[in-house]
């Protein structure tokens, strides 16, 4: 009989919970941080999601090109955006997401942008944001040539074939969004993490 077994599996349990103990505070207080962040450069609601909760879908971008003033006008709009396709596969190459939620008035392309290079500074190399309304930074977008603000602009969540009222809704949040893409209301953000 071993008689060092009792002793071996109290070291194993005690090894386990010390490693939930140290990794768990240390997520929480990332997650913290980052909403925080999100809140004080202005969105009302934040919050870390995972990626495979992001929903895409095809018909957004039959919308798009079928009732949207905006489509093949911008650089971040259709046909000029990534595809579905593309999408869930660049999706595929991230595991976790923050959220974003903000009040009509508030530009939630310039919060997203932020918040992207914030986080790249932090370690967050992959970060990218992107928002749910069409790029506003030209009167006319220079759509012949190239981008004037690559920095600055992002493409449309729906744009790239993201349900974006579906994945609110998935991730708890069905009360803030109106299902009309682009709208002043549906001011809906994203900063893909890691
Ligand atoms: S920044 Fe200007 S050029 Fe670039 S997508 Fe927006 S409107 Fe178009």
């Amino acid at each position: 009989m071993d008689l060092e077994q009792p002793k071996k599996w109290k070291n194993n349990i005690m090894e386990s919970q010390t490693s939930n103990i140290r990794q768990l505070p240390l997520a929480i207080k990332s997650n913290n941080e980052m909403i925080q962040e999100a809140l004080s450069k202005g969105a009302s609601r934040a919050k870390i999601i995972l990626t495979k909760n992001i929903a895409v879908a095809n018909w957004n971008r039959l919308q798009c090109q079928f009732g949207c003033q905006h489509y093949g006008k911008l650089h971040t709009c259709p046909p000029h955006s990534p595809t579905t396709d593309e999408t869930a596969e660049i999706l595929a190459d991230y595991d976790k997401a923050l959220l974003l939620y903000a009040e009509a008035n508030r530009d939630m392309r310039e919060i997203a942008v932020s918040l992207e290079n914030s986080f790249k500074t932090k370690g967050f190399y992959k970060a990218f944001g992107m928002c749910s309304r069409p790029c506003d930074l030209c009167e006319i977008c220079t759509i012949d040539t190239f981008c004037k603000y690559p920095e600055k602009a992002r493409p449309t969540l729906q744009g790239c074939g993201i349900d974006v009222q579906r994945t609110v809704f998935i991730n708890g949040w069905g009360d803030v969004s109106p299902n009309k893409p682009c709208a002043d209301m549906q001011n809906i953000g994203m900063v893909l993490l890691d």
